[in-house]
Order: structure tokens, then sequence, then C-alpha cells
């Protein structure tokens, strides 16, 4: 059972959570949101959403990525605490997508969640919930595909193709929500999106935690 003590431990970071997000300072115990009032009044105002443009996915950011939100979010790639989640789930629209709609995630490349968390799959996880809508992994990513981490807006922007994604069968005309932890460049949200209105999807909208403040204007 050594996965009880993992589990345990990541949900008491959801409902208890022990140290700020933003800036891992220690939190008076029992405070619902995992962010310092320091980091919570930083982590600015929600940031909105952004139009489909061409063949694009539209899609609503709850944050720009940067400061304690940033922070928050690579921690939580680190396995972390999950204050990431916290902070998008606080912002959530309450009409995010019709009924009836999927919700799913861009999978980490399978190198690195190799023994680490998923932090698209958890994010995913927690906004179906939310919503009450059923959580489908509807996208697969290839371990021969390409590592986004590191590389510049404009290498980002060149042949998504070869990120290695794939999506698995759609249900004809059902609208997906696709969930990630940030909006670089938007180049990997508009080509999942591709990939699921191919793959049978009606609507496809994005939800982000944050998005670069760059990206919103595209
Ligand atoms: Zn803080």
């Amino acid at each position: 059972m050594r996965t009880l003590p993992l589990a345990t431990r990541s949900l008491s970071g959801l409902v208890l959570p022990q140290r700020c997000g933003g800036c891992g300072d220690a939190l008076p115990p029992a405070v619902p949101d995992p962010w310092c009032v320091h980091c919570r009044d930083r982590s600015g105002p929600v940031a909105g959403g952004w139009p489909a443009g061409r063949d694009g996915c539209a899609g609503w950011a709850a944050a720009i990525y940067r400061g304690p939100v940033r922070r928050g979010i690579l921690a939580a790639k680190r396995g972390g605490p999950q204050a990431a989640t916290a902070l998008l789930l606080r912002r959530l629209p309450p009409d995010l997508a019709p009924p009836g709609s999927i919700v799913t995630w861009v999978p980490g490349h399978p190198l690195r969640t190799v023994g680490a968390p998923d932090a698209g799959r958890a994010l995913a996880t927690a906004v179906a919930v939310r919503a009450g809508l059923p959580l489908r992994p509807l996208l697969r990513r290839s371990p021969l595909g390409r590592r986004q981490a590191g590389r510049s807006d404009l290498e980002r922007c060149a042949e998504p193709h070869r990120l290695g994604l794939s999506a698995r069968p759609v249900p004809h005309g059902t609208s997906v929500v696709v969930v990630d932890d940030v909006r670089t460049t938007g180049t990997t949200l508009d080509h999942a999106a591709e990939l699921l209105r191919a793959a049978g999807a009606a609507e496809v909208v994005a939800v982000v935690v944050a998005a670069a403040p760059s990206s919103l204007d595209r």
C-alpha cells in the first residue's frame, strides 16, 4: 500500500495546505486556499479568454503566467503543493462548457511523467469533478514526440505535429474541454483542438491555469 500515503498527502495538500503555492512560506493550518495573502494579491486578476483565431482553439486562462502563479505551476509540475489547481478552481467560470461535454487534458511527455505527476491530468480531474463532467483520456502522446520545455517560442510554433500527439475517437458532435497548466504560444492547444475535431469533436475549448501575456493577444 505504498500509494496510500502519497494520495493522502496530495489530498491534504488540496484541502488543508501547509505551504503557500507561490512562495513556499508556511501557512496557518486550515486555510481554505493554498496561497499566502501576499502571493494571492500578486496573482493578479483573472486573465480571461482568448478567441480561436484561424483554425485555433478558443479558451480561458485563470491568471497570467508570471510571479507567484508561475512559481506555483512549476512547483506543481515537480510534485509540490497543488496550489495551481486551487487557483484554477477558485476562478473557474460556472458556465465553462455545455452539458454533455467531455473533459480531457494534454498529456505530459511520457519521459517527463515517469514517476512524476502529470500536471495536466491532475488539473483536468479537478475541473471535471467541479464541473460535473466526465473525464476521458482523449489525447495520447508518443514517447518519440518532441518535448516543449526549454524551447523558444519560435521553435514551439513550428511543426506542432512533431509533438507526437494523437486523439482517440470522440463521440460525434461532443464538445470537449482541454485542460492544461500553461498556454505559452498556443501551438500545443491549437494542435490538440485540431486533432480532437478531426476525431469527431464538435467544439473544443481550452482551460488553463495561466497564459503567457503575449499569447492572449494572438
Ligand atoms: Zn506566498
